[in-house]
């Protein structure tokens, strides 16, 4: 009889790699810590205009952002998008659009902050 089961091994593999997937931590631009994609906005620059990128399928360079209203504007303040999206004049009115979003004050999901 062969014990050998190729099936297990092969989903060894595939935890594996999902394991790098949801392990898969990003940088906040504004408070520089790390942490999963999950507690991450991506924003993209988009012909020098700054972009929430809600659905995080869209092309080119991605800077990774709390939904932290304090890490967003800290970014915004350093440039750090700017220079994370390799953008030399951002729009600055793309900036003021990108602080009004709604995803920064999110009371339904912020309960379980504090
Ligand atoms: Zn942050």
């Amino acid at each position: 009889m062969d014990t050998r089961r190729p099936c297990a091994v092969r989903s060894r593999h595939t935890g594996f790699m999902e394991e790098i997937v949801t392990h898969n931590p990003r940088t906040c631009v504004g408070c520089r810590l790390r942490d999963t994609k999950s507690n991450l906005v991506r924003v993209v620059a988009v012909e020098g205009a700054f972009k929430l990128d809600r659905q995080r399928g869209l092309p080119g360079r991605g800077a990774w952002v709390h939904t932290d209203p304090a890490c967003l504007s800290r970014a915004l303040r350093t440039h750090a998008f700017s220079r994370a999206l390799r953008v030399r004049n951002a729009d600055p009115e793309s900036a003021q659009r990108l602080k009004l979003d709604p995803v920064w004050c999110h009371p339904a999901s912020g309960a379980e902050e504090r």
